[in-house]
């Protein structure tokens, strides 16, 4: 029985005479001996070997299978989904003004309308619930606390159809976390919130500089304070923006929250990630430390260096796990401040890229988002696939104004997988 081609062999630093097999589709790790390996490999493993293996999934009866299996993976996730996931654009205003946001080619005060909102809590009663489907919402903006009552608006009467078909309803906010202080936290917990993604850019000195209020002065103060009140209270999803210049001093930001009180156990994985270019603008001559591509060789250094020092730190991590892009999900929606609706957030400053609206109905999207991607027998055999099927449709489309491109992730795997998978074995992880 054959190793599956998803899989990577490392030699175990820590024990010499030793491999890890890691495979990328089940994210698991096992250690074997040089003579297990070389058995595994000769496929000549005692039945008892073989069968831990088999249930890892890292040993196939038939890779032919299993390479068809994952070309239709996208087609039977939809197949079995039973939940709807929609990201909606409360309003396009913010009282911060960050000068790398995403979103200000776009941004403006705009919010949605009362019949936009009106129309969608139609659409997904009648067609969501109504198929018998649970509902997670996720209320986005410019900054989605600014216009709470238009949240209720829509929260309330999703969570009572839900509640009264025996479905299950939640939503979560993506927020720059000044306006979720314990009372609004403990205002919105009984319809349904669950958890908040905030934004903290490392220590003080930086954050304030790239996340300031439109006032000009620094958040990071009100923000940390909101993160201690509220983390026993709501998931909290911190992140931080970094750039090639200024990633090594994010750890700092991790020892101002604990200096504050927050415990690193109740907060959900730290997920830092690279700032990258405005949305629908042409890529300034100078990315200022920005990311347009995965293949960028300081990114190698800078995810496995804040990994290993958010871990040593005591907070958690997200472990490499495969991940198909909410693109390529067909219960998986962003709907704008005025209705007009995208696959991802970071699409809107393309509008060209809008696949429908609430109110016309969808359009099919499968050429302009270039769907079929990484269906092509190099990304097939690849033993990245389950983590990358990819990549991120964003960076080529900053790149080149077109979803035209794999943004390909092996370079960045090969020079970091190994490392990312060691620090989970010293420490806590989920
Ligand atoms: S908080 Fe978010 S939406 Fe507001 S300016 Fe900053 S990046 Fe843009
Ligand atoms: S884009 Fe690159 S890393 Fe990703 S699956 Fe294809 S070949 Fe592998």
């Amino acid at each position: 029985m054959p190793l599956s081609r998803y899989l990577k062999i490392y030699p175990d630093r820590e024990a010499p005479g030793y491999f890890l097999l890691y495979s990328t589709k089940k994210s698991s790790t096992v250690r074997l001996s040089a003579a297990l390996l070389a058995d595994a490999q000769e496929g000549t493993l005692s039945a008892e070997h073989l069968a831990t293996l088999k249930r890892l999934e890292m040993v196939v009866d038939d890779p032919a299978a299993e390479r068809a299996e994952m070309a239709g993976l996208v087609d039977s996730t939809n197949a079995k989904s039973s939940r709807f996931k929609a990201t909606l654009v409360l309003t396009l205003d913010c009282n911060l003004a960050c000068p790398y946001c995403y979103e200000e080619g776009f941004r403006g005060g705009f919010a949605m309308s009362d019949e936009t909102a009106r129309l969608f809590v139609e659409y997904v009663v009648k067609e969501q619930i109504g198929r018998g489907r649970e509902v997670e919402l996720r209320f986005y903006g410019g900054e989605p606390l600014l216009n709470v009552p238009l949240l209720l608006q829509i929260a309330r009467p999703i969570g009572e159809a839900a509640a009264a078909k025996g479905s299950k309803f939640s939503f979560s906010l993506v927020s720059n976390g000044t306006l979720l202080t314990r009372s609004v936290a403990e205002s919105l917990t009984p319809l349904g919130l669950t958890s908040a993604q905030l934004t903290l850019d490392g220590p003080r000195e930086i954050h304030d500089g790239q996340r300031p209020f439109v006032s000009g002065s620094g958040s990071f103060d009100a923000i940390v304070e909101n993160v201690r009140q509220v983390h026993q209270l709501v998931k909290l999803k911190l992140g931080g923006n970094f750039t090639r210049d200024n990633y090594r001093r994010f750890p700092e930001m991790l020892d101002a929250l604990l200096e504050a009180g927050v415990d690193p156990v109740l907060l959900e994985p730290i997920m830092f990630a690279p700032v990258l270019p405005k949305s629908g603008e042409p890529l300034p001559k100078d990315l200022g430390g920005c990311c347009v591509s995965n293949a960028e060789p300081w990114l190698a250094e800078a995810i496995p260096f804040l990994r290993e020092e958010t871990l040593k730190r005591g907070f958690a991590v997200l472990k490499p796990t495969m991940g198909i892009c909410m693109v390529e999900l067909d219960n998986e929606l962003v709907v704008n401040w005025d209705g007009s609706l995208y696959k991802c957030p970071s699409f809107m400053g393309w509008p060209e890229l809008s696949v429908g609206t609430l109110a016309g109905g969808f359009k099919d999207y499968r050429a302009s988002h270039n769907l079929t991607l990484w269906q092509n027998e190099r990304c097939l055999d690849c033993a990245y696939l389950p983590l990358c099927f990819g990549g991120c449709r964003l960076l080529p489309l900053l790149r080149n104004g077109v979803i035209d491109e794999v943004d390909c992730r092996a370079g960045f795997f090969d020079a970091t997988l190994e490392r990312m998978i060691l620090p989970d074995r010293r420490f806590s992880s989920r």
